[in-house]
């Protein structure tokens, strides 16, 4: 069993998550191996503890210190492992950076990932919440991942079926919830790719470059662009991307709502319901660039919550829950943050 050497203590978390919030943890591990992750489990006094698995730190918020074990997921590794009629299969190790992975796919000639171009974070937590963006999700072209289940100790094979994602959500928000432990993702990369250009303003950005049959490539450059564009660069102002969902709802709610305010934004979902855009209903209650303390709402996107500098958590989340509380008394929604609260 591999010795649990480089064991870190009363560790600073700041460096650790781009909201930038100056949290620690009682115990810090680097995690490289399958080894590690057993040797953990058969240590009684680690395996006791609270335990957080850590990707990126894209998409938590540290409301206070983490009284346990963090693991920080550092595997690493790119490769072809397979294919079959209609896709190339590609595996990445938890650890690689999700737009490492998509460049790499780029580079290999290999479609269908370039819609979900630069979103930060790693590719272990990219099936948690089945990340996406500009009309993709992971789901899209998920094969089947592997991962460490520490209530029983077995590594789990689970398909795109068995990982039930659902949008920004899957089993590892559920069932598996704080027990699995994604170890590597593989992806069927398509043989036969098309340009997704369902997403209005991904399809104007292609148009205005006047790229009448644009490459994978292309539309990741066009991709980062927008993004570029419209969302705050964690290094520079501290962020977790889109800080709610868009709230689905039925479709006879979203008449009612209509009616009452004409300029509702809304997408309409394959089975019925309809997304409503929740930036909106944040910018109509006046939230815009507006700020409570050091935390504040971006002034390009109300969706994104920013840490002007030296928010803490605390103050995050009272700014979160001012938000709702106004959506909801003006709306009638209620908004479910999207980033993983600690
Ligand atoms: C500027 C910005 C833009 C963003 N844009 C988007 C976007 O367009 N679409 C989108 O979907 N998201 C977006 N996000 C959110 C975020 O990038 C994604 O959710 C990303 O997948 C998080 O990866 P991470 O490695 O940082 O996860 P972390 O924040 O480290 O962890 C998130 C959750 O996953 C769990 N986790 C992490 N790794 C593992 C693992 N290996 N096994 C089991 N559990 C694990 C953690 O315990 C935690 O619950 C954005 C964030 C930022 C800051």
């Amino acid at each position: 069993m591999a010795p649990v050497s480089h064991l870190q203590t009363d560790v600073s978390l700041r460096p650790f998550n781009t909201m930038g919030i100056a949290a620690r943890a009682r115990l810090l591990l680097p995690i490289c191996t399958l080894d590690e992750l057993h040797a953990i489990r058969a240590d009684t006094a680690l395996n006791s503890l609270p335990r957080l698995v850590l990707g990126g730190g894209s998409n938590l918020l540290f409301t206070g210190d983490f009284d346990g074990l963090v693991l920080h997921m550092r595997g690493a590794g790119i490769a072809i492992v397979g294919e079959t009629s209609d896709a190339v299969l590609v595996r990445a190790a938890a650890g690689e950076s999700w737009h490492g992975l998509v460049s790499w796919t780029l580079a290999h000639g290999l479609g269908g990932l370039e819609n979900l171009s630069l979103i930060p974070g790693s590719v272990g937590a990219s099936p948690i919440q089945n990340i996406g963006a500009y009309g993709s999700e992971l789901k899209d072209c998920f094969h089947q991942l592997t991962a460490f289940d520490f209530e029983t100790g077995e590594l789990l094979h689970l398909d795109r079926a068995a990982c039930e994602f659902g949008y920004r959500d899957s089993v590892f928000k559920h069932r598996l919830r704080d027990r699995a432990v994604i170890l590597d993702v593989t992806f069927a990369m398509p043989r036969r790719w098309q340009p997704n250009l369902r997403y209005a303003e991904l399809a104007q950005e292609v148009a205005a470059r006047g790229w009448t049959a644009p490459g994978a490539a292309d539309i990741s450059d066009a991709v980062i662009a927008i993004r570029q564009r419209k969302l705050p660069d964690p290094a520079l102002l501290g962020n977790a991307g889109s800080f709610f969902k868009n709230p689905v709802v039925p479709a006879a709610q979203r008449d009612a709502l209509l009616a009452r305010h004409p300029g509702l934004v809304s997408y309409p979902q394959g089975d019925g319901s309809v997304k409503l855009a929740a930036g909106w209903l944040i910018d109509q209650c006046g939230w815009k660039g507006r700020a409570m303390g050091a935390a504040g709402v971006y002034e390009k996107q109300a969706l994104v919550l920013v840490n002007r500098g030296g928010a803490s958590g605390a103050e995050m989340v009272a700014l979160a829950e001012a938000i709702q509380r106004d959506v909801e008394d003006r709306f009638g929604v209620r908004l479910e943050p999207e980033p993983v609260f600690v």
